[in-house]
């Protein structure tokens, strides 16, 4: 088998065997990444440190030290997670030349796992976007159909994995930003349980929404990255221990799965086959389907919008010229050179979040949005809480659509409804896994698989269970 149509686990165990080395594998990719780069998955290719740390990975595993599933395996990590001495974009030009001076505990991670990092990946700005067609560097390519959008807004790792550029990458999703990439692209996007991963040296879009998770080839890849990078961090407060099984069993006898009407509104004919199939399948294979509701589903897209701009606008008021980022050449006071700055090089997404934010809670709107919203928040909450009380894990489709082409979606409202199936999740802090599953004709299609906070072994298992079923 070539190096590069290995899965994460397999080049794992032909790098312990010793029948391929990390510096075969890391070539690999670099030369996958040269001869595809008109995807333009990643801003910044970590050629150099790569091949180092790739020789560093060869002696450790012919000293036959502590092994590392990791170990010399080649990963791209998305371009808002901050890489000591590799600078870190968010795919902006305000941060256009940040090279930070630490690295985020999840890179410290895969650091200290053994794994080589090959790159930063492209994304929309800021990680606000459904396509990555907001990033600064120009859109990344679907990996299945160059015409179409990668996804967003971790588009580029999603992409990247999908055509063999890395074995395995990470991804930030505040409202589906790992599972919905994943999905374009025929690709395993895995959010965690909110709290799950640390979140030190993420750059924040909306603290209270943003999670790290893996996007790979196989299910059992993501296992595979998440327990190197779960895990409480006194670097971030709101990080705690989540338990993950040491292997997933794919069983799924017995397992009951809910299914909301909500879900299946007004979703195309293809989908909704796509969609039955995976139930079927898991019907099959001994899972109890059973009817749920969720009556505030529709609700959830606009509670979501709100609450993250509101986040995202005090998370980005750092990004101002003098605190952080780039500066205006120009500029006659210091309120002009906020302007100057904020003007120039934010890009019209950003600054439409940020306006929106401000506005939903500024005095007199305060109320009427923001408070609304957080109240929304809770029902929807108790509305998943509810129906995962009644079975085990939720299916869903992860989108509604397969990957549209690129600069057909010009309208940002319309684009927001991508999202329709995935924010849910993040406003209810629970893990969910998107796996392919059937296509439309022409690309593939995710499904969604929900459970309750710190079941993410669950979502793990049913997932691999569909994978299996897929063939
Ligand atoms: N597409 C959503 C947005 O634009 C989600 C982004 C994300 O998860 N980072 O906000």
């Amino acid at each position: 088998m070539d190096i590069i149509d290995m899965t994460l686990c397999e080049l794992s165990a032909a790098l312990k065997t010793k029948k391929v080395s990390s510096l075969e594998a890391t070539k690999a990719c670099l030369k996958r990444i040269e001869q595809t780069k008109e995807l333009n998955n990643f801003i910044t290719v970590c050629e150099d440190e790569a091949i180092e740390a790739a020789k560093r990975a060869d002696e450790a595993i012919a000293s036959n030290g502590e092994y590392s599933p990791l170990l010399g395996v080649p990963v791209a990590v998305k371009d808002n997670i901050v890489t000591k001495n590799v600078r870190t974009t968010c795919a902006s030009k305000i941060l256009e030349n940040f090279v930070p001076p630490y690295d985020a505990t999840v890179v410290k991670k895969l650091k200290s796992a053994g794994a080589v990092l090959i790159g930063k990946t492209n994304m929309d700005e800021f990680a606000m976007g459904s396509t990555n067609e907001f990033s600064a560097f120009g859109a990344a390519h679907n990996a299945v159909d160059f015409t179409r959008v990668a996804g967003g807004s971790s588009g580029g790792s999603a992409s990247a994995v999908a055509a063999k550029q890395a074995f395995g990458a990470l991804g930030s999703d505040t409202g589906g930003s790992i599972r919905q990439p994943a999905a374009y692209n025929g690709a395993v996007g895995f959010k965690p349980t909110y709290s799950a991963v640390s979140r030190y040296g993420l750059v924040a879009f909306a603290s209270s929404l943003d999670q790290i998770g893996p996007i790979t080839r196989s299910v059992d890849d993501a296992l595979e990255l998440s327990k190197v990078i779960f895990g409480k961090d006194i670097h971030d407060s709101t990080s705690a221990d989540v338990l993950l099984p040491d292997k997933l069993s794919g069983e799924v006898k017995g397992r009951v799965i809910g299914v909301a009407d909500e879900f299946l509104n007004g979703l195309g004919e293809k989908e909704t086959a796509a969609f039955n199939g995976a139930v079927k399948a898991l019907e099959k294979m001994g899972a109890v389907v059973k009817r749920v509701s969720i009556s505030s589903f529709n609700a959830a897209l606009a509670v979501y919008y709100v609450l993250s701009s509101a986040e995202a606008s005090s998370n980005l008021a750092r990004f101002d010229g003098v605190k952080y980022g780039r500066r205006a050449e120009s500029y006659t006071d210091i309120s002009d050179l906020y302007e100057r700055t904020r003007t120039e090089f934010l890009g019209d997404e950003v600054k439409r979040r940020i306006m929106i934010g401000n506005y939903v809670l500024s005095s007199g709107y305060y109320d009427a949005y923001y408070i609304k919203a957080s109240k929304a928040r809770t029902v929807i909450k108790r509305e998943y809480d509810e129906a995962l009380s009644k079975c085990d894990a939720l299916l869903c489709p992860t989108a509604p659509s397969a990957a549209p082409k690129i600069g057909e979606e010009t309208d940002p409202a319309k684009a927001y409804l991508s999202d329709i199936y995935t924010v849910p999740v993040n406003i209810a802090g629970l893990p969910a896994v998107s796996v392919p599953f059937g296509s439309d004709g022409k690309m593939p299609l995710g499904v969604q698989v929900i459970a309750k906070a710190c079941s993410d072994g669950v979502v793990l298992d049913i997932a691999k269970a569909l994978e299996r079923a897929r063939g």
